[in-house]
C-alpha cells in the first residue's frame, strides 16, 4: 500500500538527503532566483515560530528585553571598531543607492548589530542605575557567503536571536557567559539537540571578542554545526563607542559588554537532521504543526459512519492540533505525506475500528502500530506524547556518543575525525597553536577547548608539533 522511498538513506548520503527533505516535506523552497536566499513554506514556519518562543521565553525570563533595530547600518558605524570592520567587511551586502540618488556613504545590510546597538547605547546608558543593560532582537541577518550556499545551514540570510548586554563590572559581564550557557543548555536539552560547549582557540573568535564561545553539535554526516555562539567583548566596543556610565564613586567608566547569538536556522536544521530518518521528518508533539492525524478508511456503504466515528475521536482529543484528513486521495499516499512531514500519530480509521469503538495508532518515531479502546485515548496519548520526546533525545545523544573519540597521533585522527570530535592533546589555544591546526588544517579543524574547562593534560605531547601539551582541544570537520 505504501509508496516507495523518495529519500536516499540519512546516513550514507546526507547531503542528498537533506535537500530532498526538505523539498517533499515542504518545508522550504530553493528555487527563488537570487543565489543563498531561501523560502521557509507554512509547515516549517510553524515549527519555527516555535523554536523561537522557546528561545526567547528563555532569555525573558532572564531580565532579557526584546527590541526591534533597523537592518540597516551605516558604514561609518562600522568603522569604529577596526578588528570588526576588517572582520565582516569581505561578506557584508552594501547598499549604494536609493532611487537615483548615489549615497556618498554605503549603508550595509547587517551581518550582526553589534555596530547598531552600540551606536545609541550611549544615549541610553548614563548611570550605574541603567546597567545591566540586556537587550535583543529575533531577525535576520545577511552575509555574502562565497562558499557553496545549503538552506539552513549556510545561506546568505539566516534567522536567529541577537543579544547585547552591558555590565558595570567585568567580573558580571563574565557571568552573562554562564547565563548564556544555561540558556543555550536549556533549550538544546528541550529540542533534543546534544552538544559541546567550547570556548574558540585565540585564531578562531570573533572579529571585535576577548574570548568567543560557541555550542556545536554534529549533524549525520559527522560534521560539527555551530549553532550558538557567546562573545566576551570586554571593553573593545565600548571605548570606541564611547559608551560610559558614571558610577557610584561618581567616576565616568567604560561599560563591559558580551553578545549572544543564538542561531535559529542552525538550530531548524540540527531539529531537521537528527530526528528524522529516511522516511522524512520525525517531529515531537510540542513542535508538530499537527499533532495527530486521522485518516478515515472508507468501506462503501459505511462512509458516513466512519466518518462520523472519526469525528467523535477528534472530539476527545481537545488541546490537541487533530486533523481529518479525508482527500480524494489514495490512503497510501496519505501514510507517505504524513509521514514525510513528520506528523507524531496516525490514527488509521476503518469498519473494524469503528465496530469496535478502538483506534488503530501508528507511532512515528518507531513506525510501530498498535490499537487502543476509545475510551482510553486520551491518557495514551499523554503516555505517547512523553515517550516519543524521549525517545528522540535518546536516539540524537547516543548517535552524538558514538561521535565522540580520542586520540595521540596525527595517522589515526585523520581517520577518527571523519566520525565526529576527536579530543587530542595540543600545545596552546594561542599563537603556537595556530600553526599546529594550519599544519593539520587539510585534514581538521580546532573547534576548541571545553567550557567549563577540563583539566589539563599530564605527561602528554602535542599531537602536531610534540611540545608539551597544554590543553586539550577538540578536532573535527565543519560546516
Ligand atoms: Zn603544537
Amino acid at each position: 500500500m505504501e509508496k516507495p522511498r523518495e529519500l536516499n538513506s540519512k546516513n550514507e548520503k546526507f547531503g542528498e538527503w537533506y535537500l530532498q527533505i526538505l523539498e517533499k516535506a515542504e518545508l522550504m523552497d530553493d528555487r527563488y532566483n537570487v543565489k543563498g536566499f531561501y523560502i521557509v513554506r507554512p509547515w516549517l514556519m510553524n515549527i519555527i515560530d516555535k523554536v523561537y518562543k522557546i528561545w526567547e521565553d528563555e532569555l525573558n525570563k532572564k531580565g532579557h528585553k526584546k527590541v526591534s533595530f533597523p537592518t540597516v547600518i551605516p558604514i561609518e558605524n562600522f568603522e569604529k571598531e577596526k578588528e570588526h570592520v576588517e572582520g565582516f567587511s569581505p561578506e557584508v551586502f552594501w547598499i549604494t543607492e536609493g532611487g537615483d540618488t548615489k549615497f556618498e556613504r554605503k549603508i550595509a545590510l547587517r551581518p550582526t548589530s553589534e555596530t547598531a546597538f552600540y551606536s545609541i547605547y550611549p544615549l541610553w546608558i548614563r548611570s550605574h542605575e541603567d546597567l545591566p543593560l540586556k537587550l535583543y532582537q529575533s531577525c535576520s541577518v545577511f552575509r555574502y557567503e562565497t562558499k557553496a550556499t545549503k538552506p539552513l545551514l549556510r545561506a546568505r540570510e539566516f534567522i536567529w536571536i541577537e543579544a547585547h548586554n552591558a555590565y558595570s563590572n567585568k567580573e558580571e559581564a563574565l557571568n552573562q557567559i554562564k547565563e548564556d550557557m544555561n540558556i543555550t543548555t536549556k533549550v538544546s536539552e528541550k529540542l533534543g539537540i546534544p552538544f559541546l560547549f567550547f570556548k574558540r582557540p585565540e585564531w578562531d573568535k570573533f572579529t571585535g571578542a576577548v574570548f568567543s564561545f560557541a555550542s556545536d553539535t554534529i549533524l549525520p554526516d559527522k560534521k560539527r554545526l555551530q549553532y550558538s555562539t557567546s562573545h566576551y567583548l570586554g571593553q573593545n566596543f565600548s571605548k570606541p563607542f564611547d559608551i560610559k556610565f558614571s558610577d557610584e564613586d561618581e567616576k565616568e567608566k567604560f561599560v563591559y559588554q558580551t553578545c549572544y547569538g543564538p542561531g535559529i536556522s542552525r538550530m531548524i536544521a540540527s531539529i531537521i537532521s537528527l530526528h528524522s530518518d529516511d522516511f522524512g521528518l520525525i517531529l515531537p508533539f510540542y513542535l508538530a504543526p499537527v499533532q495527530i492525524v486521522i485518516v478515515p478508511i472508507l468501506k462503501k456503504g459505511r462512509e458516513k459512519e466512519i466518518l462520523e466515528y472519526c469525528e467523535k475521536i477528534k472530539e476527545k482529543l481537545k488541546g490537541y492540533e487533530v486533523k481529518i484528513d479525508n482527500r480524494d486521495k489514495g490512503v497510501g499516499s496519505k501514510f507517505y505525506d504524513w509521514e514525510l512531514k513528520g506528523v507524531p500519530v496516525r490514527f488509521d480509521i476503518g469498519g473494524n475500528e469503528t465496530d469496535k469503538k478502538e483506534v488503530c495508532l501508528f507511532r512515528r518515531d518507531k513506525r510501530e502500530k498498535s490499537f487502543i479502546k476509545l475510551e482510553e485515548i486520551t491518557e495514551n496519548i499523554k503516555i505517547i506524547e512523553k515517550e516519543i520526546e524521549e525517545n528522540l533525545k535518546k536516539t540524537a545523544s547516543k548517535n552524538f556518543e558514538t561521535a565522540m573519540s580520542e586520540t595521540e597521533t596525527t595517522e589515526e585522527l585523520k581517520e577518527k575525525v571523519k566520525e565526529g570530535f576527536v579530543k587530542i592533546p595540543f600545545c596552546s589555544r594561542a599563537t603556537d597553536g595556530e600553526n599546529c591546526a594550519e599544519k593539520i588544517k587539510d585534514i581538521c579543524e580546532i573547534a576548541g577547548t571545553l567550557y567549563p574547562e577540563e583539566n589539563p593534560p599530564e605527561n602528554k605531547k602535542c599531537i602536531v608539533c610534540g611540545k608539551e601539551a597544554k590543553v586539550w582541544v577538540y578536532a573535527c570537520r565543519s560546516y
